[in-house]
Formats: C-alpha cells, sequence, structure tokens
C-alpha cells in the first residue's frame, strides 16, 4: 500500500525533494531524472527576452500503457476495480486519478506528502509522468471540481510561500490543459519556466494572451480581478492558466486567459500551463517534428494558435459592469471603456 508522510511549513520543500529521491529509488516514476539525458532546445526569443524550451521526451508515452505501468509496479495489477470510485460526468469511465483512496489502492509504490493550505487539508504525489524534476501534482483530499475562486489563487501563493518560493505553482483550468476536471489540482515544480524571464511590460508582445501581477502592494487582488471577470465575461467557453514563481526575488501572479474553444492545436494537441509558459514536452512520434524543428517561429505558433482571439483588456471590462481603475505598474484592465 501506498503511504502519507506529513510535512510542517518550514520543511514542506525538503520534504518533498527528499520523497521524490524516493520515488525515482522506489521505481515509481517512469524514469530516473538523476541517470535521464532529456535532449534539450531553447530558442531564444529577443523581443521578449523568453528561451522557449523543446524537450524530446519519448519514455513519457508509457503513461498511457496500462500492462507497461503494471509490470513496473507503477500500477496495482491486482487493484480491485470495484473499489474505485468514478465521477459519473467522466463521460470514458476512467476512476479520478486524484483521490487519495483511488491512490492507495492503484499506486502501491507511492507515497503521499499531507500538507494545509489556507486550513484546508492537501496531498502532493509524484507525478510519475513527470515534465520536470520534483514535479507533483497537488490535489485536496476531498474531490471538488477544478474551478477558478479565489481560493485556488489564495491556495497557491500558501504553497509557494511555504516552500520559501522554490517551488513554482501552476494551475490549468477545465480546457486549458487539465485532464481530470473533476478533481482540483496543481502541477508544482522547482525548475524556472521560460516565461519567468518576460521583459517589462512585454506581456503584449508575448504570443499568447498573458498578464502578470507582483504581490507588491494589492497585486493578488487585481489578478484575482482580471481572472474572476475574464471568466465571468463567457461561463461557457472562458478558462485560464495560472502560475505563481518568483520573479527578481518577489512572488509574482501570472494570469492566462484561454477559451476551450482554443485548447488545442494542430502540431501540439492540448495546451496546458507547462506550454504557455514556454515549456513544451514533446513525446508522441508525431510530436518529434516539431522537436525537430523547434525554433522561435513554432513556439510563437503553437501559443498563438491558443490566444483567446477575443481578448483585450477593454473586453474583460466591457463585459462586466464597473471598471478597475487601478492599473499599478503591470496595468491589466484598461479605464477606458
Ligand atoms: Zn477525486
Amino acid at each position: 500500500m501506498g503511504e502519507i508522510v506529513t510535512a510542517s511549513h518550514h520543511e514542506l520543500a525538503d520534504t518533498l525533494i527528499e520523497i521524490w529521491g524516493k520515488q525515482a529509488r522506489d521505481g515509481f516514476l517512469l524514469s530516473d531524472p538523476s541517470l535521464i539525458d532529456i535532449p534539450t532546445r531553447e530558442v531564444f526569443d529577443e523581443q521578449i527576452g523568453v528561451a522557449f524550451r523543446f524537450r524530446w521526451m519519448p519514455h513519457r508515452e508509457i503513461r498511457g500503457d496500462i500492462k507497461a505501468l503494471e509490470q513496473r509496479g507503477i500500477l496495482n495489477p491486482d487493484r480491485d476495480e470495484t473499489k474505485l470510485f468514478r465521477d459519473t460526468r467522466d463521460a470514458q469511465g476512467r476512476h479520478c486519478f486524484l483521490c487519495e483512496s483511488n491512490i492507495l489502492e492503484c499506486h502501491p509504490k507511492e507515497t503521499l506528502v499531507g500538507m494545509r493550505l489556507l486550513g484546508r487539508e492537501y496531498l502532493a504525489g509524484a507525478n510519475f509522468a513527470w515534465i520536470e524534476p520534483n514535479h507533483f501534482t497537488v490535489m485536496p483530499r476531498e474531490h471538488c471540481d477544478q474551478a477558478y475562486t479565489r481560493h485556488v489563487l489564495d491556495a497557491m501563493l500558501d504553497l509557494h510561500a511555504q516552500t520559501q518560493g522554490h517551488f513554482r505553482v501552476l494551475f490549468n483550468g477545465p480546457n486549458a490543459g487539465a485532464t481530470i476536471p473533476w478533481h482540483m489540482h496543481y502541477q508544482i515544480v522547482t525548475a524556472a519556466l521560460p516565461i519567468e524571464n518576460l521583459i517589462l511590460q512585454a506581456e503584449d508582445t508575448y504570443p499568447t494572451a498573458v498578464r502578470r501581477f507582483t504581490l507588491q502592494g494589492d497585486g493578488a487582488d487585481r489578478a484575482h480581478a482580471l481572472a474572476q471577470r475574464w471568466l465571468d465575461g463567457d461561463a461557457l467557453n472562458r478558462s485560464l492558466n495560472l502560475l505563481v514563481a518568483t520573479v527578481d526575488a518577489s512572488p509574482c501572479i501570472f494570469v492566462f486567459p484561454r477559451d476551450r474553444r482554443y485548447a488545442k492545436t494542430k502540431e501540439k494537441g492540448l495546451v496546458g500551463g507547462f506550454e504557455v509558459a514556454g515549456d513544451f514536452v514533446l513525446s508522441s512520434p508525431s510530436e518529434e517534428t516539431i522537436y525537430k524543428n523547434a525554433d522561435v517561429a513554432m513556439a510563437r505558433k503553437i501559443l498563438g494558435e491558443v490566444r483567446p482571439p477575443d481578448w483585450t483588456d477593454s473586453i474583460v471590462v466591457k463585459d462586466m459592469p464597473g471598471s478597475l481603475t487601478d492599473t499599478g505598474n503591470h496595468a491589466c484592465i484598461g479605464t477606458s471603456a
């Protein structure tokens, strides 16, 4: 059976990194990041100061191969399928990958790390099909929807702070990269993401929609206001990605407005939080061409295709009555509408 360890606030980052190493040694990860060399191509976009990263990780394809996962002991071959909780809205009848009881039944090698974020109980589990070293999925203990609320943003900030900024925290809204929208979750990694180097005032030149907020003053309130107004403007179609990371020694929130009608691209398929942050992980045979041809134009093409066509700051204001008057350092919402 899998196990659960708990970590106090000040040692959370250390505990997560230690458990990650243990999970690699236990054979729970598809590959051991300390033993594998990932072919990587970085392409620098001078205009915005961002080095887009393309990585070739074909071994990740095993994540969809049930037999191989069972043979490696990542998935319990003797799991009792009748015990597994399934959300009735899941059209494919999949069990919830993020419910604690399902994880314990399916992944005997997995060690979960317990933590409290804003007074709510969460668990972190190493992502066996990791994208970056120290990649965990963090989910509340109760089964609840992957819906954006102020709690999501504040829990992300709490998690970032509890790890002293070592871990970047990502949120993929439904239809914006979340593969299971029925159970709330975040992705966390220790590696810097390309967009962290985005030069000041260059948000409008970034190929997809993004706004950056520092935590100084009311930055979190303004980030939340933008996110909420974007979503409220078209609850059926709109979604978002969020990233909390430290930039220039200050925690920052990146808000990426998304639209479910532009969730995928021809080249890359589903585009989630890592991609919109400039990190392209390629693993399928059809994606090998992207890796081989990686350049700034390719990164811009992929990200341009998921940029919501109706995204402008003024649209956000027009959709909702009232307007925000404080535009701050990183102006997020125009006052002209
Ligand atoms: Zn669940």
